[in-house]
């Protein structure tokens, strides 16, 4: 048997002002799917290799920084092209797709997931299996759901199990094929708005909620039970949270056993609240440069390039040059291309004026003169091999303002690992304070950090939902609304019989 292994993998912002074109996108060949340890792909293959008579096909997996709408252009071509290379691959026994669930593309009013697996899946016929991995940020649609066979979603925020999310599809999807099964498939849009940095899977609620999962999947009958805590900037129809239950061929066992999760999700739906160190911006400065342990990360959560925001706020810097004078405080990751051709053009050791805020698109320039002195720059980062969240590789340049040293990076970049600090001469463990562009901290970093506080800055992916404009999304919605009475009985989609 032949099992094709394809996706389009991005998570979008749709307020962030920068456009995610095909200049922002990481296209992996065949080959390099075959050999490049990425996102989800490398647990498919893990499984599929365990079948001596199962071939892995990969085909081809496009990804990128998440950022604001993709465009038209971009999207089409990777469309036609997926379908192109599935056309194209010979006979095919399943598909298995790593997408994430919040993709969004300009001028395509419909969830472009759900309009990605719908072609796919108008391409190869109703009878071919269809293994759909998501990220547990991503969004469900009663299309999407149709579109597939099987899904598998992340179970872990900071997402430490893709692996084990690629190998659990393809595992289903091997069953579905061994056992000739025909999955019913049931989910429950729940109206609660969860930013991620609500749920926290070591964090309540959400420790408890996927804690639970292994015994939905382990009900006799089911395949897999998933949750998507969905993508909360994004005003569409579809963003909510959803109870998702796959059985391997009983329709009414998935549709109970989605009620039985969505009624357990809403009922802790008051727990989805920031349970991190928090702080103001001055105040966190301020209280990370005290502490007594070290390194301390702060997080400047409204400018989370991981979710999809610009990264080209300099309002945490501006605030830490009104710091007193001390030991130094590293920010790193923010988008200013002009400022790095500056930079760059001048040159090692050489002092440049520049305006803090000139580049801003995502809030008002908040215009500051520092002088700058170039400490390193780079055409390019080398960090090695795949990492989830890397932008491409783009110029950069770190500099020393004050007590400040800061980098700047000509296209959005997830500063989420220490070998992002490496690679630019940074030690990421003998300062004591340093500022990412992040909302929770990714797992590298969460696991070095002596201590982790969440600055509430302001930016595209500010964390409180009730400050954003709402048309489009379904009310009643916690934590907008509140004190409403929801249930799941009547709610459920999906098959019937
Ligand atoms: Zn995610």
């Amino acid at each position: 048997m032949r099992i094709a292994i394809v996706g389009l993998s991005i998570e979008i912002m749709l307020s962030s002002p920068v456009p995610t074109g095909d200049s922002a996108l990481q296209e992996y060949s065949a080959e390099q799917m075959r050999d490049g340890d990425l996102w989800m792909v490398r647990g498919m293959l893990a499984r599929i290799a365990e079948e001596p008579d199962i071939e892995a096909v990969p085909l081809c997996w496009v990804t990128a920084l998440p950022g604001g709408a993709m465009t038209g252009a971009a999207y089409d071509r990777v469309k036609r092209q997926t379908l192109e290379q599935l056309r194209g691959a010979g006979r095919l026994d399943g598909v298995l797709v790593v997408n994430h669930g919040a993709l969004e593309v300009e001028g395509l009013d419909a969830d472009a997931d759900t309009d990605f697996v719908c072609a796919i899946r108008e391409q190869v016929g109703p009878a071919m299996p269809i293994g759909v991995s998501l990220d547990l940020h991503g969004d469900m649609t009663p299309a999407l759901l149709e579109a597939g066979t099987v899904f598998s979603v992340l179970r872990t925020a900071p997402h430490r199990d893709d692996r084990q999310t690629g190998y659990r599809a393809a595992d289903q999807l091997i069953a579905v094929l061994r056992k000739g099964l025909t999955p019913k498939k049931a989910a429950v849009s729940i109206p609660i708005l969860v930013p991620g940095e609500t749920a926290v899977t070591a964090l309540p609620p959400a420790d408890r909620l996927y804690g639970g999962l292994r015994a939905y999947d382990d009900v006799p009958g089911m395949m897999e039970a998933n949750i998507l805590v969905g993508f909360a900037w994004n005003d569409r129809p579809w963003t909510a949270v959803t109870a998702l239950a796959v059985s391997e061929n009983d329709a009414a066992l998935a549709r109970e056993q989605a009620a039985r999760l969505a009624r357990e999700i809403w009922d802790a739906h008051e727990e989805f609240i920031l349970r991190m160190e928090t702080a103001e911006v001055e105040e966190g400065l301020a209280r990370a440069r005290s502490s007594e342990t070290r390194p301390v990360y702060l997080s400047d959560s409204g400018d989370n390039t991981t979710a999809g925001a610009a990264g080209d706020l300099t309002l945490v810097l501006q605030a830490a040059l009104r710091q007193p004078a001390g030991e130094d405080i590293v920010i790193a990751g923010i988008t200013a291309p002009e400022t790095v051709a500056r930079l760059l053009a001048a040159g090692k050791g050489q002092e440049v004026e520049i305006v803090l805020g000139d580049e801003h698109l995502s809030r008002p320039r908040t215009a500051q003169r520092v002088t700058a002195r170039v400490e390193d720059c780079g055409e390019w980062l080398e960090l090695g091999g795949f990492q989830p969240y890397r932008s491409r590789e783009s110029a950069w340049a770190k500099v020393r303002i004050g007590h400040v040293v800061a980098t700047f990076h000509a296209q959005a970049i997830g500063i989420t690992t220490p070998g992002h600090f490496r690679a630019m001469g940074i030690d990421p463990l003998g300062h004591q304070v340093y500022v990412v562009k992040l909302g929770y901290l990714h797992p590298q970093l969460e696991d070095i950090a002596a201590r982790h506080i969440l600055l509430l800055s302001d930016g595209t992916s500010q964390l409180d939902m009730t400050r954003l404009e709402w048309s489009r999304l379904p009310r009643p919605t916690w934590p907008l609304d509140k004190g409403f009475d929801w249930t799941p009985e009547g709610r459920v989609y999906g098959d019937e019989n």
